[in-house]
Order: C-alpha cells, then sequence, then structure tokens
C-alpha cells in the first residue's frame, strides 16, 4: 500500500484557499515534477520536508539560513529576547546594538536602519539617493533582481509604465554600456544600482570585473549620483563588510536581507554620512520593522559568523564541493557548467537548452537526499562541513552515473 502523501494532500488544500497553490519564487510548480512544496523541520544543514524526508539543503531557505537550521547560538538570543519581548510601543535596545556593531563590521555604512524584507531595503535605498539627490533616474542592470514591487518586479501583471519610467538599463560588467545609460539621463540621474554580483536566474554567475566596480564608482561620483549595492542575496556570504569589499569599490547604500538574522525576517539599508540627511527625510517604516527577536537573532548572527570565521568556512565548503563535482562530470563525460562564488553557486549544463538534463541531475540528487536547485543561486552555509560535502559527494557519484 502507498504511504500517505502529506505534501500532495497540503497541495491539494492549497489550490483552494491559496492563488494558484502558492505563490511566487516558493511555488514548488515553478521546479520540475518531484520536489516537495512544504517543509515542517530543519537542523544545521538539513530540512526536512512535510513528508518527513531529510536533505542535505544547498538553498538554505532560499539564502537566510547561513549558520545552519536551529542554530543554538542564534536560538538562545532569539528566546532571550522573546522572553523579554519583540514588539512594542518603540523599538527595544536591541536597534541600537544592532546598528553599532554594523557599522562596525559594513566599511561603508556610518548608520544603519532596518526593515523585514528585501524589497523594503532596495525600494528605502532608492528613494533615499532620490531624496538626497532631488534626481528621478536610477540605472539597472538587465535581467537583475531587486525585488517584488512594481518598480522592480520581473512580471508586468498590474504594472503600469509609469511605475518604472525613471529606470534606465544597463548591461552588468559593461562599462561602456553603463557610461552611455549615465550619460542619456545627464542631470537626472538619482542612482547607479548593482548586483552584489550578476546572478540572473537561469544564467552562468560572474563576479563583477573590478574595472567595472571602479567605473560604477567614477560615475556615480561624476554624476554626483549614489552607488548603491544591491546585497540582498549575497550579503555576508562573500564579505562579512558587504560583497564590493571584494573588489575594492565601497558604495554609498546597501540593502540587505536574507541571511542577516538566519532566517528571522529582517532587511536593512546602511549608508554613509553624504545620505544620512536623506535617509533622516523619507519616511520609511511598518508595523513589525522595530521587532526585538529578529534583530537579537541578528546580533548573534554577525557575531558568530565574524567568531568562526564563517566566510572562509563557506568558501572553502564551496570550493571542496565545486572541485569534487568537476572530478565527476568529467569522469562521466557531462558537460557541466559550474559558475558564481563557491559560496552561491549554479549549476548548469552546456548545451542544456530545454534543462532535461539539469532537471535529471537535480531530482536524481533530490531522490538521494540532497536538494539543489536547476537553475537559481545556490547557497552554502556554516553548517556544510567537509563531511557533509563529502557526503554529499558520494550521493552525486550516483547522481552522475544515472544519468549519464
Ligand atoms: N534583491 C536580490 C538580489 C534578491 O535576491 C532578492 C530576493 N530574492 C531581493 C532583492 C528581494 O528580497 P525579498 O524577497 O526579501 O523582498
Amino acid at each position: 500500500s502507498q504511504a500517505f502523501d502529506a505534501d500532495a494532500a497540503l497541495k491539494e488544500r492549497a489550490v483552494r484557499v491559496i492563488p494558484g497553490g502558492m505563490w511566487g519564487h516558493q511555488n514548488s510548480a515553478r521546479l520540475p515534477a518531484g520536489y516537495p512544496q512544504f517543509f515542517s523541520g530543519g537542523e544545521g544543514c538539513r530540512s526536512r520536508d512535510a513528508n518527513g524526508r531529510s536533505y542535505i539543503d544547498y538553498m538554505c531557505a532560499w539564502g537566510p539560513m547561513i549558520l545552519g537550521y536551529a542554530d543554538p547560538d542564534v536560538e538562545e538570543a532569539a528566546a532571550r529576547q522573546r522572553a523579554e519581548g519583540d514588539g512594542f510601543n518603540g523599538p527595544t535596545p536591541r536597534l541600537v546594538e544592532l546598528a553599532e556593531l554594523v557599522v562596525d563590521v559594513v566599511p561603508h555604512a556610518d548608520w544603519a536602519l532596518f526593515s523585514k524584507n528585501g524589497t523594503d531595503a532596495t525600494t528605502a535605498c532608492v528613494t533615499t539617493a532620490r531624496a538626497g539627490t532631488g534626481r528621478r533616474k536610477v540605472l539597472v542592470a538587465r535581467g537583475a533582481y531587486h525585488g517584488a514591487i512594481p518598480w522592480c518586479t520581473p512580471s508586468v501583471a498590474g504594472v503600469t509604465e509609469e511605475d518604472r519610467a525613471h529606470l534606465v538599463p544597463y548591461d552588468y560588467n559593461d562599462v561602456e554600456s553603463l557610461e552611455a545609460a549615465a550619460e542619456s539621463v545627464k542631470g537626472d540621474l538619482a542612482a547607479i544600482l548593482v548586483s552584489a554580483f550578476k546572478h540572473d536566474l537561469g544564467k552562468e554567475h560572474v563576479l563583477p570585473t573590478s574595472a567595472f566596480a571602479q567605473a560604477a564608482r567614477r560615475i556615480a561620483d561624476a554624476h554626483d549620483a549614489a552607488l548603491i549595492v544591491d546585497d540582498v542575496r549575497a550579503g555576508f556570504r562573500l564579505d562579512l563588510g558587504g560583497s564590493w569589499e571584494v573588489v575594492g569599490v565601497r558604495p554609498d547604500l546597501s540593502a540587505w536581507s536574507k541571511a542577516i538574522a538566519n532566517g528571522r525576517a529582517l532587511a536593512m539599508v546602511t549608508g554613509n554620512d553624504r545620505f544620512r540627511e536623506a535617509a533622516t527625510k523619507i519616511y520609511t517604516t511598518g508595523s513589525f520593522w522595530t521587532a526585538g527577536v529578529a534583530m537579537a537573532a541578528s546580533i548573534a548572527t554577525i557575531t558568530k559568523l565574524r567568531h568562526v570565521d564563517g566566510v572562509a568556512k563557506m568558501w572553502g565548503a564551496g570550493e571542496r564541493l565545486r572541485k569534487g563535482l568537476q572530478a565527476q562530470a568529467d569522469k562521466y563525460g557531462l558537460p557541466l557548467k559550474q559558475s558564481g562564488p563557491a559560496q552561491m553557486p549554479v549549476f548548469l549544463f552546456d548545451g542544456d537548452g530545454d534543462r532535461s538534463l539539469g532537471n535529471r541531475f537535480c531530482l536524481e540528487a533530490l531522490a538521494r537526499g540532497v536538494y539543489f536547485h536547476p537553475t537559481h543561486t545556490m547557497f552554502l552555509s556554516v553548517a556544510h562541513t567537509d563531511a557533509v560535502i563529502d557526503e554529499t559527494l558520494e550521493i552525486t557519484d550516483e547522481v552522475f552515473k544515472a544519468i549519464a
């Protein structure tokens, strides 16, 4: 007899009461058939679906998990704050402690303000840049994702042309196109918005060239505009001080979220003194933006990442995985194309236009207890130890063999 399929039963109930059964990026219908929709738990680098199947998880809740699910130090800090209280008529002392810590850790930051989602933060960066410069135009890379409200959502449903009237496209890592875009709106340029690195869905991931990063800084300065780094996805994985530290360029404003509280809902804008007054003038707020538990979790997360040298650990684990996978792909003669920083990889296959090979690779891994994503940036965490990588590689050897 067939075991009860809790995921299928939940999906069936969901289509009746939830639009499309699930909205947005976590809709499992966006993945090859066979991926679970619902999850019930997780510890360390492993998560468990609603049917109780456990996976070595290379999506890390789409980025927020960075130290491990249910990390004991973060959970203890959160529990302590929960006992004291979460939301009041004003913020808790954790707000000042967290802002002080962030200003200490992030070199470009003279101040920080907090919200909940990455979109809150990218939007507040753009608003601050416009308030500070008195200008309208924002340069945005073609294909880059910056959030899910009308000015930036990838869908056009429900969006008006006017919502995006002041966005000007350029190509990431293409200095000439950036220069031309800036020149085309001379006198009205508020900001250049850049992703931490090029991490477009379904495409090879590419780090910023140092020429591009320096040009972005130089062009922003020449036009007296803001340079904004969208560090929502990459924040704290490439460098604790912000992802463009690796190319030696400091932005005026950065947007953060995902990993900054190890899974608790928190986003942040960091900025320099040039934009302090502008950030004071704009009106940005939300009922839950000052909640203390997420901030306590964030303080514990940043403190621990610093203490254990989390970035180096994630990089090392990612390199171990990358080298192991490459050797296996070569052994079985499969055109695996790994790209992105080691701690935030994407796995694609050459000549796999219909994604059939990538999808099979991911489904065979899923069936053996490894959760990869066929097209999106994946994430390593501090909980992905060398032993976990080796366990993964034993499984992927079988996966490559099965699809070869
Ligand atoms: N910017 C980037 C680079 C992102 O990856 C995301 C989330 N995937 C966002 C902005 C938006 O963040 P959120 O979904 O938390 O609003």
